[in-house]
Formats: C-alpha cells, structure tokens, sequence
C-alpha cells in the first residue's frame, strides 16, 4: 500500500474513532475530548466566561421505535441530528452518545444567556421531523449544567446534566431543567431507597391492606382491593405511589408484584371458605404487564387452593404499556382464557380511554376517584355528576360493569345507587386496612365473619 493511501485510512479511522456512523455527528470520545480542552481555556483565561453542557434524549423513544420499526427509529434520529446540526451555532458542538441520547457542548461570552440559547433550541426542535412520508412531533426531556459553578470536570458536568435530564423526564418530559445542587441530594436519597427496597421483601416490610368493595345496591360485602404498603424501619409508612415507579424502573416490580399476587390470593382463599362469593382485585404495573412471566404468576396464583379465576380481578391502568394495543389486547386475551376478571383502573383520567374500551376484553370500569370526590360536597361542580352518569351508562350499554372509587359520604352513595352503579370503594365503605382489621370491619359493618375458626 503506498504511503499516501494508507495515511487515508489512518485518517479514515481517526475519523470513524470519532463519530457516529449512524447520524455522522461527533461521539462520545470527541465530546469528552473537547470538553477537556475547553475546560482547559476556561481556567486559564481571565475572562468570565461559562461552557454549558447538555444531554438531551427523545420522551418514549422505545414507542416510536416499535411503531415505525427499527429503520424508521433510525431515520427520526438523522433527522434529530440534522435538526440539531442546524440549530447550532458556529462552536456549538453537537454529538450523539448512542441510541436516543445527544449532548450539546455551548460556550458562551459575556453577553449570552443559557436560557435563550435554550428557548432556541426548544423552538426550532418542536417544529415536525418528516420520516418517511410521516409527519411527526417529538418531545425532548434535556438536563442542563454549567461550567465553572456546577463543575469544573469532565464527569461532575456530564453527571450533573444527566440528573438534570432525569428530572425533567420525571416531571413529565417535554422539557429542559437546570441542575440544581439540591438534586444530588435526591438522587442519593432515591439511591438509598432502592436499595432498601430491594432488601424489602425478604425483610417482611411490605404489607397488603385490603379495602373493602361494597355492592352499591345491596350494601354488602363483596369483596376488596389490595394494595400494597412498605413498613419502612426509618422513614415509617409509604405509599405506592412512592416506591412503586422505583420498583418499575428497577424491574423488583416483578418480585414484588408476584407476591402481592400470590399473598392477596392466599388470605381471599382462607376468607372465601366463610363468604364463597368473596372476590379479590389486584393492581398490576405497566412493566408486569409487559413481563413474561405474567400469564405463569396468574396460574401460579390461581392455582393456590385451587382459587377459581374468576373471583380474581385484575386492575390495570392507562399507562406506557397501552400505547401497543396490539400487544396489550394479546395479553389481555390470554388472561381472559384463564378466567379472570379484567377491570380497567382509574377510568376518564387517559386520554384515548374510548380506543381502549373497543380494543381490550375488560369487564369492569374503575370511575377514577377525581370525578366522585367533589359530589355532594360544598365544592360540588354539576359537570361531574354528569360525567358520572354518562361514563355508567356507557359501560352498561358496552355490557361492562362499573365501580365508583373514592367514595367518601354518604350523598355520593346513594347517587351512585340509584344511578346502578354495581361495586363502590372508598373512605365512606372502609380504608385500606391489614388483614386482620378487615376482618373486623366485615363483621362489625358488614355482618360477615370472614375469619376462620
Ligand atoms: P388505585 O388502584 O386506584 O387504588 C386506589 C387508591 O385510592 C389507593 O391509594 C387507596 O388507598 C385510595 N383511596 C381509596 N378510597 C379512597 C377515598 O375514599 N379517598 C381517598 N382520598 N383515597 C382513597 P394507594 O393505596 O396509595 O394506592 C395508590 C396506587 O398505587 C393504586 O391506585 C395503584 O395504582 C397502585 N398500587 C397499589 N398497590 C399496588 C400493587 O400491589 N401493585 C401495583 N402494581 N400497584 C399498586
Ligand atoms: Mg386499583
Ligand atoms: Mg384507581
């Protein structure tokens, strides 16, 4: 090979070393790279001057993936690119870290600001992107930190961004949000809480509570819903809605989802010897219901003393798992074919919960607590006795039952009844409560002694 052509390919290496094939923008070695010798200038010089660094990825990338397949997941990230190249200014620099994750190096003068660079951005990247002949809108969750004040090194300023960035996702995404020292403090707190959590379930910490569910027209017992607590030995008590999304994102939720399951199962076996018609319903998350193993946790579960599926009702909710409808109906189906009952949860609060309702095999529709809540207080509005008696009277033409939840006074319950409501859960009917509380209630309100001699 001559001298001159293999300094082509030496040169051809360096370059690919250094950027990414697919959108042909900079790495995340060049990026590094730059930002050393940035950082460098920035000490050296005497003049006020600030790098911002920023790391960006597209909200529900993974959705856009499945439906325009993986090639048209590729080409939405060129034109990312390209968008971004555009936007940018002379010694911006622009480079992608793999999958859905770009980072942006700005250095800015005396005279600019961090947040109209920003605004910018956000701007020109909330125009369509054109994939294929398809017109799509994208959102972007983006972390941002700044040099010297958020770190003066390569790793504190990308780490700092990537909080940044986590915090703008977990506050809904769409957005961009500057770090702020006091997220360090969050993430070793959440840090801390994963860990414990993990150690949870062996450690006996997490509990089921069981509210009762009442027949609207009867005024009996027929059943509950568990829902699950962790008896934290520090922080005392918490709530689902704390430690659930940490159990999603670290995939315990499928441990713990499984005992919930198989726990829940167990104490409605032992209470259905006195009440035959007692039933149990059992919340699953989006990630559960996505998992393999869901079909086997549901036999398993039913299995025990040969509990019959259709006294097992399981609660899902609008979520990420339901953007696949195709998915979610397959599943929905193989749940049917075991017998068990399907309730959709938290019903009027998602935003294509009609498109649902004519796609999924579900039985019962959960009214969400925030339409009951206000009826019959001194905060009533009338809207929301209507919606109520429309979403009824829908689901009684769709052949679905319905339960009212959240029901807190007595005004509330006897409009849900007369309106048919079939099942209503609530303060009003009973707090969640431990195992043998329950039982308590069931004999005192409800004149049903569920407790085995
Ligand atoms: P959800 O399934 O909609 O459960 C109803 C929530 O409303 C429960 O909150 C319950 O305590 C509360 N609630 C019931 N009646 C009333 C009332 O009259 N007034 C008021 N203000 N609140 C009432 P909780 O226990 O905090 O659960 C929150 C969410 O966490 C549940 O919403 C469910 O989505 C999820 N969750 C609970 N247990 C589990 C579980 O074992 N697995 C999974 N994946 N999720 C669970
Ligand atoms: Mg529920
Ligand atoms: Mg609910």
């Amino acid at each position: 090979m001559s001298d001159q052509l293999s300094h082509h390919y030496e040169q051809q290496l360096a370059y690919l070393s250094l950027h990414d094939s697919l959108t042909d923008l900079p790495n995340r070695s060049f990026f590094i790279e730059s930002l050393h010798q940035w950082l460098e200038q920035l000490n050296q010089q005497k003049q006020r001057q600030q790098i911002a660094v920023v790391t960006l990825d597209v909200d529900r990338f993974k959705v856009y993936n499945e439906s325009l397949g993986s090639t048209g997941g590729d080409s939405l990230l060129q034109a990312l690119a390209k968008r971004l190249k555009l936007i940018a200014r002379n010694d911006d620099i622009v480079a992608r870290f793999g999958s859905d994750e770009f980072a942006l190096l700005i250095a800015m003068n005396q005279t600019d600001r961090i947040e109209v660079i920003a605004q910018r951005y956000y701007r020109l990247l909330n125009e369509p992107f054109l994939v294929g002949d398809q017109s799509l809108f994208i959102a972007l969750s983006t972390g941002i930190a700044i040099a010297p004040q958020d770190g003066q090194d390569v790793q504190t300023l990308l780490n700092r961004a990537n909080q940044a960035r986590i915090q703008a996702k977990q506050a809904g995404g769409n957005q961009f949000q500057f770090y702020r020292s006091s997220m360090t403090q969050a993430v070793h707190k959440r840090l801390a809480l994963e860990q414990d959590l993990r150690n949870a379930i062996g450690q006996h910490q997490l509990k089921v509570l069981y509210q009762a569910k009442i027949n609207a027209q009867t005024g009996q017992l027929a059943g509950a819903e568990a829902l699950i607590v962790w008896q934290h030995p520090l922080l005392g008590q918490l709530n689902p809605e704390v430690f659930i999304p940490i159990a999603e994102e670290t995939g315990l939720i499928i441990e713990i989802g499984a005992w919930v399951m198989f726990e829940a199962c167990r104490q409605a076996c032992l209470w259905r010897q006195n009440h035959p018609n007692f039933h149990i319903s059992i919340n699953l998350s989006a990630r559960q219901f996505l998992s393999d193993q869901l079909i086997d946790q549901v036999k398993r579960a039913v299995g025990i003393c040969h509990f019959p599926a259709d006294a097992l009702d399981l609660e899902i909710t609008e979520s990420l798992a339901m953007v696949d409808i195709e998915h979610t109906t397959q599943t929905l189906n193989q749940l049917k074919a075991l017998g068990v009952q399907l309730s959709l949860d938290d019903f009027g609060t998602g935003y294509s919960s009609f498109a649902y309702l004519r796609a999924f095999p579900v039985d019962t529709l959960k009214i969400d607590r925030s339409f009951i809540m206000r009826i019959g207080t001194e905060n009533a509005i009338p809207a929301d006795e209507k919606i109520v008696t429309a979403i009824i009277a829908m689901a009684k033409s769709l052949g679905l039952s319905v339960v009212a939840e959240g029901v807190e006074n007595a005004y509330q319950m006897e409009f849900l009844r007369q309106h048919a409501c079939n099942l209503l859960q609530g303060y009003y009917c009973g707090r969640p409560l431990s195992a043998h509380d329950f039982e308590q209630l069931a004999l005192q309100r409800y004149n049903v002694n569920l407790a085995s001699e």
